[in-house]
């Protein structure tokens, strides 16, 4: 049985420092807004490159405080990737603001900065490039068109921690990068935990206040704010996974160069496209197959696990029936629906186990 991805491992492997991390925490008897929160966010904007990282609640927290503190709302347009995880656009729509799908570059499932500059509309304030899978958007041209025109770009990093475009780490790309810290994330907490990376002051003061009821000082509230703080516990953990995240996005890597060489060869599944500007961090490993059908019977019949990424696109969801997006709206969304597939990948996968799912996948011919 190979496991899609396996969460315990990772906590066994480092079960010291992370036993450690927690009875430090709780022995500390300060659980909120401490010690280990300043702590963890000087060292992970030091590890992105920004002046600033924020502590939040989650990923998609992270998101959408982010667009409310640069005051976007009702009547505004953010452009999202058409191919995403729905909390991209989730936190379009929790600000009020309206979504507005572009279809990505075929080869990288990740926005087409020709197709985002064919987008902007008078209404369009931010521009949220998501880098899918962990492998980065190509920021330049898109933080380029921004530019020229005031608008912001915020980074979903969410898939991509440690990822690096030209050189560059990802959530230190554009004006922001909002990144979440969920278990089965390259960088995982044990709970749920998000953050922004920044090198705005007054953006990263307006979220330190946003995340505590609109509070900077004790029962003095400038705003209604909302409760979205990353806690003691889970800074702590981050901060003792922190320094094995190279080391784990390297095994990653190891993992995936080996799928590529061996799933080059086979013609019904088509392996992912790598720019040469990108250098992914394999939050996910996927593929897309001539006949899905066939190859998960193939990996279900060898006791190896899968996902699809994702099974229904955004604009098919119920949540936005509204915007009365029907079929044919976003072609390419929907193809990547129906056709992609992620197999096993993550540190503690071995390559015994990627030669397994590659002899299965093989096999489904
Ligand atoms: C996981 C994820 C999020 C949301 O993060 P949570 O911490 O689960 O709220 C947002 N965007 C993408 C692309 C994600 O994969």
């Amino acid at each position: 049985m190979i496991p899609f991805l396996d969460l315990r491992a990772a906590y066994l492997e480092q079960k010291d420092a992370i036993d450690a991390a927690m009875a430090r925490v709780a022995d500390s008897g300060w659980y909120i807004l401490g010690k280990e929160v300043a702590a963890f966010e000087a060292e992970f904007a030091a590890y992105c490159g920004t002046k600033h990282c924020v502590g939040l609640g989650n990923g998609l927290e992270a998101l959408e405080l982010v667009l409310r503190a640069w005051d976007i709302g009702p009547g505004d347009e953010v452009i999202v990737p058409s191919s995403t995880y729905i909390a991209t656009w989730l936190a379009a729509s929790a600000v009020g603001a309206t979504p507005v799908p572009v279809e990505p570059d075929v080869r990288t499932a990740n926005l087409d900065p020709d197709r985002v500059a064919a987008a902007i509309t008078p209404r369009t304030k931010a521009i949220v490039p998501v880098h899918l899978y962990g492998q980065p958007s190509d920021m330049d041209p898109i933080v380029a068109l921004a530019r020229a025109r005031g608008i912001k770009v915020l980074e979903d990093v969410a898939q991509a921690h440690g990822a690096r475009y030209n050189g560059r780490r990802a959530g230190a790309l554009a004006d922001a990068g909002a990144f979440s810290f969920f278990p089965s994330k390259n960088l995982g907490a044990l709970g749920d935990a998000g953050g922004v990376t920044t090198d705005d002051d007054k953006l990263a003061d307006r979220l330190r206040i946003l995340r505590n009821y609109g509070s900077r000082v004790k029962y003095v509230n400038l705003e209604a704010g909302v409760n979205s703080r990353l806690d003691e516990m889970q800074a702590a953990i981050l901060r003792a996974k922190l320094p094995l995240l190279d080391a784990w996005n390297d095994r990653r890597r190891v993992l995936a160069s080996r799928y590529l060489e061996r799933l080059g060869s086979v013609d019904h599944v088509e392996a992912p496209h790598v720019p040469q500007w990108a250098d992914p961090v394999w939050h996910l490993f996927t593929v897309r197959c001539h006949d899905r059908k066939r190859v998960t019977a193939a990996l279900d019949a060898a006791r190896i696990g899968w996902l699809i990424h994702y099974p229904i696109p955004p604009h098919f969801q119920d949540a936005y029936r509204h915007l009365a997006l029907g079929k044919g709206a976003f072609p390419l969304a929907e193809r990547i629906a129906d056709t992609t597939l992620s197999l096993p990948i993550g540190p503690h996968a071995t390559v015994a186990q990627i030669d397994a799912v590659v002899a299965a996948v093989r096999a489904a011919a």
